[in-house]
């Protein structure tokens, strides 16, 4: 029978906002438990270099700024533990966590699970998965040295590993659906300013074509209705993310797939609070799921101080 952990706050998602949350609850007094499918990291692990995020002048890598957060979290006693929770229960006046190792028992759960890659749906998008097409510029731009490479989208996200594969590709083509970026302007004026950058405006993916590996990106223009094909050897997507709440959505209310919190990050049901890329939010940043993460975690610590 699978061994029942009992804590006095659960934290599912290992990434800014459950190991902000860990933090906090720690220092409370409480006991945090910090469950995560993979490595800690979330979004963040993907992230090149971070210039936005306070008190990193010179900016930080992703994967260095949440191991500092990981550090943190564990100095001060959160325990981070690899498990995959596939259902969140009430079990009498407590929450029950079902996971693949282990169940658990909380008082209280914050739910920092973030968001998951919003993937193109073309042919050869899936077929190519990690073999030419990749979500993660950071992870697999060393294979593309050299060659020519296409990165869709225009957000923060495709500009920012446009400008990181620029140093490594011969060539990179951000494909983007209108003719202006999405991205910030400062990394909009670099990406400009690159000669190896060129843009493909107006136009969607259509196809992902190759044989043993990709070849080329069939694109369509939105405005002509033009399909051309866009000779790559490798196809970044970076069209966003869509928050992962298929696991807590029959028990608390979201909206257009995002959980709804107030202020305190306290959502429709009692004990459970969201913090992060997951909640309904204005601007979703490092520092404000930092933030949500110390407001869920004091939430949760009133919440089980008034029932005690
Ligand atoms: P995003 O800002 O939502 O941008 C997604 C981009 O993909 C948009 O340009 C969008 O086009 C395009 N797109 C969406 N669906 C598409 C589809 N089906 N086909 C083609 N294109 C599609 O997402 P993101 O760049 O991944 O950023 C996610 C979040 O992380 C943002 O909140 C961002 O600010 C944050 N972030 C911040 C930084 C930073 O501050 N330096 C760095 C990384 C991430 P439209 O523009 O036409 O909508």
């Amino acid at each position: 029978m699978t061994e029942c952990r009992e804590c006095d706050v659960i934290i599912v998602g290992a990434g800014a906002a459950g190991l902000t949350a860990a933090l906090y609850v720690q220092r409370y007094g409480l006991k945090a438990v910090v469950l995560e499918k993979l490595a800690p990291g979330g979004q963040l692990t993907s992230a090149n270099l971070i210039e936005n995020y306070p008190g990193f002048p010179e900016g930080i890598s992703g994967y260095d700024l949440i191991e500092r957060f990981r550090r943190h979290a564990e100095a001060f006693g959160a325990r981070i533990e690899t498990d995959t929770i596939n259902s969140v229960e009430r079990h009498d006046d407590r929450w029950a966590l079902s996971g693949s190792r282990h169940n658990y028992l909380a008082e209280a759960v914050i739910i920092a699970t973030g968001a998951r890659h919003r993937h193109l749906g073309v042919p050869g998008e899936k077929e190519f998965g990690g073999n030419g097409v990749s979500v993660c510029a950071t992870c697999d731009g060393f294979f593309y040295r050299g060659k020519d490479v296409a990165v869709v989208g225009g957000g923060n996200v495709a500009v920012d590993d446009a400008i990181y594969l620029a140093d490594l590709a011969r060539k990179v083509t951000i494909i983007h659906r209108r003719d202006a970026l999405r991205a910030e302007r400062v990394l909009q004026e670099r990406a400009f300013s690159r000669p190896n950058i060129e843009f493909a405006w107006d136009c969607v993916p259509v196809r992902i074509n190759g044989a043993e590996t990709v070849t080329s990106i069939t694109v369509r223009n939105v405005k002509t209705d033009e399909e051309r094909d866009i000779p790559t050897d490798g196809v970044f997507v970076a069209i966003g993310f869509e928050p992962e709440v298929a696991l807590v959505q029959h028990v608390v209310e979201t909206d257009d797939g995002h959980i709804i919190t107030d202020d305190h990050m306290r959502t429709s049901a009692e004990g459970i609070f969201a913090a992060g890329d997951i909640r309904r939010a204005a601007l979703k940043q490092i520092a404000t799921a930092v933030g949500d993460g110390a407001i869920a975690a004091d939430s949760a610590y009133k919440y089980i101080q008034a029932r005690r």
